[in-house]
């Protein structure tokens, strides 16, 4: 496991040992659980959304270190964007860590420290796992999401 500690850097390891929004929302409007067989990360995320903007997201989840640290970071990002928001900051992230594109994205904040994944791509579907199944809550999808 030497390449998570190349990959670590101090707000990794603090979202990863104290994750923010790591419960279950009370009164959610959108729900979906997420599944990555590569690693067994395993996510289901809440979010309420009011008016087209997401006023809450949190997560619940067992994973990796890198799963659950871009569970948390993704969920504070998400708080007061528009619904509409979302497709185009996981496509920056996925850019990011797939290293499609290595230029800075400056819309992602701290969701950057990630960014050491793209040096790893059997990680890549821990560091996409919440993403897909957020856009799998906003659709509604019934059925639990797979990265495979
Ligand atoms: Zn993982």
């Amino acid at each position: 496991m030497s390449e998570l500690r190349e990959i670590y850097q101090e707000v990794i390891l603090d979202h990863c040992r104290a994750p923010r929004n790591c419960r279950a929302l009370a009164d959610p409007s959108h729900q979906a659980e997420g599944y990555n067989p590569l690693c067994g990360d395993k996510v289901v995320v809440y979010l309420r959304v009011d008016h087209g903007v997401i006023m809450e997201a949190s997560f619940e989840g067992v994973g990796c270190a890198i799963s659950t640290a871009t569970a948390s970071l993704m969920t504070e990002a998400l708080k007061g964007r528009k619904v509409g928001d979302v497709q185009p900051l996981f496509k920056d992230f996925h850019d990011m860590v797939t290293g499609a594109d290595a230029a800075p994205q400056p819309r992602l904040g701290k969701l950057e420290v990630l960014g050491g994944v793209r040096e790893f791509p059997g990680r890549v579907k821990c560091a996409t796992l919440a993403w897909h199944t957020v856009l799998a809550a906003l659709q509604d999808q019934p059925e639990p999401v797979s990265t495979e």
